[in-house]
This record gives C-alpha cells, structure tokens and sequence, in this order.
C-alpha cells in the first residue's frame, strides 16, 4: 500500500504532484469489511497559496462491494474530485474558497490525506449496491430465496397477466 502521505515542507514553489493507489489493504485499514476490493488511483495535486495548501484531488477506479441480492461481488465505479486546503489555525484568514478546510499543526511537517481521501470515496458509494436489473447471479438469488424483477419478455405468459385475467373474468 502506497502512503497518501505528502510533505509539507521542502517545496516553496510550484506545484506538487502526488499519486497514491488506494487498494482493498487501505480499506482494510480503517477496518471496512464491506470492501472486498479495490482500485483506485488518487492523484493529488497540491499548491501553496500564502499559508495555504491547496490540494485538488482526482479519484479513479473502482470497488468491489457484495451485492445486496445475491451476494456476488458487484464492482462500483469511482470518479470522484475533491477540493481542499489545508491550513494551520493561526493561518486561516483568507477564504477557503468552497474548500474544504483541513487544520494541521504549525509543527507538522506532512499532512497524511488517508481519512480524507477513505472519506470520499465511501460517501461515494450508493446506499443500495445490486447489480442492474437481469445481471445478479440467478442461482445465490434462488437460493437465497430473493426475487428477482426481471421484465416478461411476453406478457401472454406472465403468470401475473394470466392471474389478472382469472380475476377480471369473475
Ligand atoms: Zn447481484
């Protein structure tokens, strides 16, 4: 696992570019279980502004969660950015723009983005993780005895229709 660590100092000018790959040990570490993989390149591109660091990040790739229907794994796309600044609480007088504002020390001499960085990525996630309609596997589904709403190709054999024919003729 690549650190999402970058330095504070040592860098006056100009911008800092920084890659990191966020992988199932990163989720792992804050102790998700409900990542069972994970892709993700995190690339963070970091500039100094008077005090301020700005840091703009872009989040591409994928994780594996287990569907919520028939418990296969179901990849989820990630395509996030997100735009900070990081700052100490002395420095803080200019506007963070819509930033999201980090405090770190007067001290510190790196700024560790792993929080911010899992953060994102799991409010990304949707609250209901199943497949799209017809592509759970069939067999965990019967199994587990969950229904699948898969639309009747040909609605005269639809047991529903047949059903609603029976009833409508009484
Ligand atoms: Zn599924």
């Amino acid at each position: 696992m690549s650190s999402m660590i970058l330095p504070l100092n040592g860098w006056a000018a100009g911008k800092l570019q920084k890659s990191f790959t966020a992988d199932v040990e990163f989720f792992q570490a804050f102790e998700n279980e409900d990542i069972m993989g994970a892709s993700v390149n995190v690339s963070c591109t970091a500039s100094k502004r008077g005090q301020d660091i700005l840091l703009d990040l872009v989040m591409e790739g994928k994780v594996t969660v287990i569907c919520d229907r028939c418990l296969e794994n179901l990849d989820i796309p990630v395509s996030l950015t997100a735009a900070l600044v990081s700052r100490t609480e002395e420095g803080g007088e200019e506007s963070a723009d819509g930033r999201e504002v980090l405090l770190h020390e007067v001290t510190d001499k790196e700024l560790d983005l792993s929080q911010v960085v899992y953060d994102y990525i799991c409010l990304s996630l949707p609250m209901q993780r199943v497949h799209p309609e017809g592509q759970c596997n069939p067999d965990t589904v019967r199994y587990l005895g969950r229904t699948i709403e898969v639309p009747d190709p040909d609605p005269v054999d639809n047991p529903f229709s047949v059903l609603k024919g029976l009833l409508n003729s009484k």
